[in-house]
Order: C-alpha cells, then sequence, then structure tokens
C-alpha cells in the first residue's frame, strides 16, 4: 500500500464539502433558504449531492464565474421581483433579467425556478430557454421532487461507464469519433451467425441490424431474444436502405424493437446517442443507489454473473467479500439516522477509493456493502478488505462539538471457485460474516 495516497483520502473525507459527488448553487430569497434549507440537504444527501445557498445575486454570480467543475446552478426566478422597485413593475425586473443572463457565465447551464404566472409568459419562456438553459421548473414544488428532478439532471450530464453498441453489416453507417466523445464504443461485426456470441460477450446497449443482414439471416434476432439471459432492455435496431412495409412488418414480428430509415452517418449516429441517454439514465435508476451511486442488488447481481462467466472463461480467481458496520442501530438510535446515513456514506468513499478498476463495489442493503475482488484469491482478499476495514476505523467522525468517535466494520469473504455461483459466494460470504459479528466484531473473516 503507498502510504501518501491513503493520509491524502483521509485528509478529503474530513473536508464535509466532498463527502457528496456532485454540488448545486442554489439563489433564492431569504426566506425560501429559512424554511426549506433543512430539509433539502437532507433530501439531496439521499441523491449524492450536496447544495450551496445564496441570497444574493452578486455573491451567486461570483461563485458562477469562479467554478469550473460540474456543478449545478438553480436561480429562483422570484429573486428579481425581490429586488425590484415596486413602482416600475415590468421594466426593472426585465432589466434585472437581462443584467443577471449577461453576467451569468455562458460555460454553465442553468435551472430555472418560476412560478406559474412566469411560465405562462412564453416570451420570458424563450428568453430563458435560449440563455444556457438547462431546465425550468414551476412553483410550488415540494422539496423532494425538486431534489428527484435535479438528481435527474445531474444523471445526465454526468458520464459514468461506458455504453457500447454492437453493429452488425458492412457498410460504416455511424460515425464512431462522435460515438467516442460521448463514451460509446462502437463495434463493428460482419457475421450474422456469431452476433450472438459477441453479443454475450460484450452485453451491448444496442445492436445495429442492416436490413441486406437481416434478409441473409432471417433467424437472427430471434437467436438473440430467446435467451433466456437476454437482457430484456437491449434495444434491437434494423437499418433500413429505403422504406419497405413489408419487410419491416416481418423484421417487427421477428422481434426488431426499431427500425431506421439510412440517412447519413451523422443523423443515425445522433439518433442512436438520444436513445444512449435514456438507456443510461433507465440503467442507473433500476441498478445503482442513488445516495451513493453505487450498484445496488439488482445491479450487482447482473454484474457479478457475467464477471463469474468472464473469470470461468479466462481461469481466474474471483473474491466475494460482504461489509457490515457493527452496532448500526446504536449509531442510529444515538446520533439519529440522519448522522447514520452520513456515516454509510463515507464507508461507501472509503470502500470506493481503495476498489480497482475492474472490482465490482455495490451498497448491498441499508448499511452492507459487498465488494466483488476480480482475479484475487480469498486471502488476498482478506487482506484488501482488511485494509479497508482500518481505513473506515481510522476516520474520526465529529458526533459533537468535543466528542469525535470511531466506528468498525465486520466482513466475510468466500472464494470462487470453491463457490461456483454468485448465490453460493453470497451464503458462504455471510456466514462467515456472521462468524466475524460472533467472534468480537471489526474483523474480516474468510471460507476455508
Ligand atoms: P451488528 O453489529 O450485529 O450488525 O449490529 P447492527 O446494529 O448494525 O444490526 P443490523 O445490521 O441488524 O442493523 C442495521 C440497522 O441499520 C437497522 C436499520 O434501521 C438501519 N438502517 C438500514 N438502512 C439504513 C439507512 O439507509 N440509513 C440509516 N441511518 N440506517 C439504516
Ligand atoms: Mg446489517
Ligand atoms: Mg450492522
Amino acid at each position: 500500500m503507498r502510504k501518501p495516497e491513503g493520509i491524502e483520502m483521509k485528509e478529503k473525507m474530513v473536508d464535509e464539502g466532498l463527502l457528496f459527488k456532485n454540488r448545486v448553487m442554489l439563489l433564492s430569497q431569504t426566506f425560501f433558504i429559512k424554511d426549506n434549507q433543512a430539509e433539502l440537504l437532507s433530501c439531496a444527501h439521499k441523491y449524492d449531492f450536496d447544495i450551496l445557498f445564496f441570497d444574493q445575486m452578486r455573491d451567486f454570480v461570483a461563485a458562477a464565474q469562479a467554478d469550473d467543475g460540474d456543478d449545478l446552478f438553480v436561480i429562483d426566478l422570484d429573486v428579481l421581483y425581490n429586488m425590484q422597485d415596486d413602482m416600475q413593475h415590468s421594466r426593472k425586473q426585465t432589466m434585472f433579467l437581462s443584467d443577471l443572463l449577461q453576467r451569468l457565465p455562458t460555460r454553465h447551464s442553468y435551472v430555472y425556478l418560476q412560478t406559474v404566472r412566469q411560465g405562462e409568459r412564453f416570451l420570458l419562456q424563450q428568453r430563458l430557454v435560449d440563455s444556457n438553459c438547462m431546465a425550468y421548473a414551476e412553483k410550488p414544488i415540494a422539496n423532494d421532487v425538486l431534489v428527484d428532478k435535479l438528481f435527474t439532471l445531474f444523471a445526465r450530464h454526468k458520464r459514468g461507464e461506458p455504453n457500447t453498441i454492437v453493429y452488425l453489416g458492412e457498410r460504416a453507417l455511424l460515425d464512431p469519433v462522435l460515438l467516442a466523445a460521448h463514451q460509446v464504443e462502437l463495434l463493428q461485426h460482419k457475421d450474422a451467425q456469431t452476433l450472438h456470441l459477441q453479443v454475450k460477450d460484450v452485453q451491448p446497449d444496442i445492436v445495429v441490424i442492416e436490413d441486406a443482414q437481416y434478409l441473409r439471416t432471417e433467424a437472427v434476432v430471434r437467436v438473440l431474444k430467446k435467451n433466456i439471459e437476454a437482457d430484456p432492455s437491449r434495444e434491437i435496431i434494423m437499418l433500413q436502405s429505403e422504406p419497405d412495409p413489408v419487410l419491416a412488418r416481418r423484421a417487427f414480428d421477428s422481434g426488431f424493437d426499431e427500425i431506421l430509415i439510412v440517412t447519413d452517418a451523422d443523423v443515425l449516429t445522433r439518433q442512436l446517442l438520444n436513445r444512449i441517454d435514456k438507456i443510461r439514465v433507465n440503467k442507473d435508476l433500476i441498478s445503482r443507489d442513488r445516495a451513493t451511486g453505487l450498484l445496488n442488488k439488482v445491479g450487482l447481481q447482473k454484474k457479478a454473473q457475467d464477471a463469474i462467466r468472464r473469470a470461468a472463461r479466462d481461469g481466474l480467481p474471483l473474491a466475494y467479500g460482504i461489509i457490515d458496520i457493527d452496532k448500526f442501530k446504536t449509531i442510529n438510535d444515538t446520533w439519529g439516522h440522519y448522522f447514520g446515513d452520513i456515516v454509510i456514506k463515507r464507508l461507501s468513499l472509503v470502500l470506493s477509493a481503495q476498489v480497482g478498476a475492474r472490482d465490482l463495489l455495490s451498497r448491498f442493503g441499508g448499511e452492507e456493502f459487498v465488494v466483488l475482488f476480480w482475479d484475487c484469491p480469498a486471502a488476498r482478499a482478506q487482506q484488501r478488505l482488511d485494509a479497508m476495514r482500518q481505513a473506515f476505523c481510522d476516520i474520526s467522525f465529529e458526533v459533537s462539538p468535543s466528542d469525535r468517535r470511531h466506528f468498525s466494520f465486520s466482513g466475510g469473504v468466500a472464494a470462487y471457485p470453491a463457490c461456483r455461483t454468485e448465490n453460493e459466494l453470497f451464503l458462504h460470504a455471510d456466514q462467515m460474516l456472521y462468524q466475524a459479528k460472533e467472534s468480537g466484531r471489526n474483523r474480516i473473516c474468510m471460507s476455508s
């Protein structure tokens, strides 16, 4: 273990600002902030972002100008009303709006909160959407709904893991450079009879098939779809050189989800990128925990099964570790549920910092996490989990101004190929976790 990195990480953990992955800057009136701050923060933290509140336009503009990260900027338009002189209602308001829009740096996009009355004025809407507006929301809007919507915007703009399109055909009808710029990998495949193997191997989000290929091998989509392990959310799209309703009908009946007419590479690529955006949002909703951004149980299961398949193919060992925070009920009962959430969040950061690129990390349940170590024998996994345990124990939590506490977790490890399935790995690791708890907690036990 290289020591300097560990120390640096620990220092970062002390900085509350880095506890959450994303940040929102919110410009609103003082009374709105006073009434909503606590609730907004507690909702936001469950979605892995923090909120900085501003009630002065100049401070907000300064923050936006200084910011070169991926923060989201939210502006409550009522701030403009509050600043206006009552005598000259609309003129003053327009002036402030122009002023604001002019001063906000154009490299960011902005979210506007407005009243229904403002929303009814199309010219105002037009003005806003043409000024780096990422989205607008109508008030009144419940705090949890606002937070949920902001989270979706983050999800849209943050790139996670890359997505994959498999293309069956001879022609180059997509733009690989534009795809790569959006973190989409394009794999061209030329043989319809081995397409199902390629799809099984790389698990693409979209499969694109040229009509000529379909005409030659009509069973191609049925073979993909009837596999009981096929991902039902995967889209299979046919590219048709020109409209042909008879062929289209047959293609839909055989399982294609969509037919696109061939235009130019740029248009087709954009069509697919928009689809990938939707697929990303849905995938995250289904397979990720919002509070930590880690895989949830569903997400882990799918990826763990893939990992086991690959480990079997390549003859590599895997190790499956379960982690459960010790005496977490007492933490909740003593310092409150909100504090408990912060402890979970910090643990997720400790674990994230120590897993490798090919390992899987999941928030499996409330205060339980799973790590799947790729190409790692059990003894090594035990050491690595133990290093994580030590790093978590080292964090000092300030429970009240002069009271700092340390917490711990216990863990259990099981290994592939000794355990052959994901379920078997879970059961054995869970038994080992039980043993760790029984024998005094704050330790990692390994299936022998
Ligand atoms: P042990 O050392 O045996 O694990 O004791 P424990 O108190 O941690 O026992 P257990 O694992 O059964 O308790 C888990 C508790 O975690 C129960 C539940 O109320 C709490 N919990 C589950 N999810 C969350 C969450 O998201 N946030 C908070 N704050 N608490 C949660
Ligand atoms: Mg538990
Ligand atoms: Mg526990």
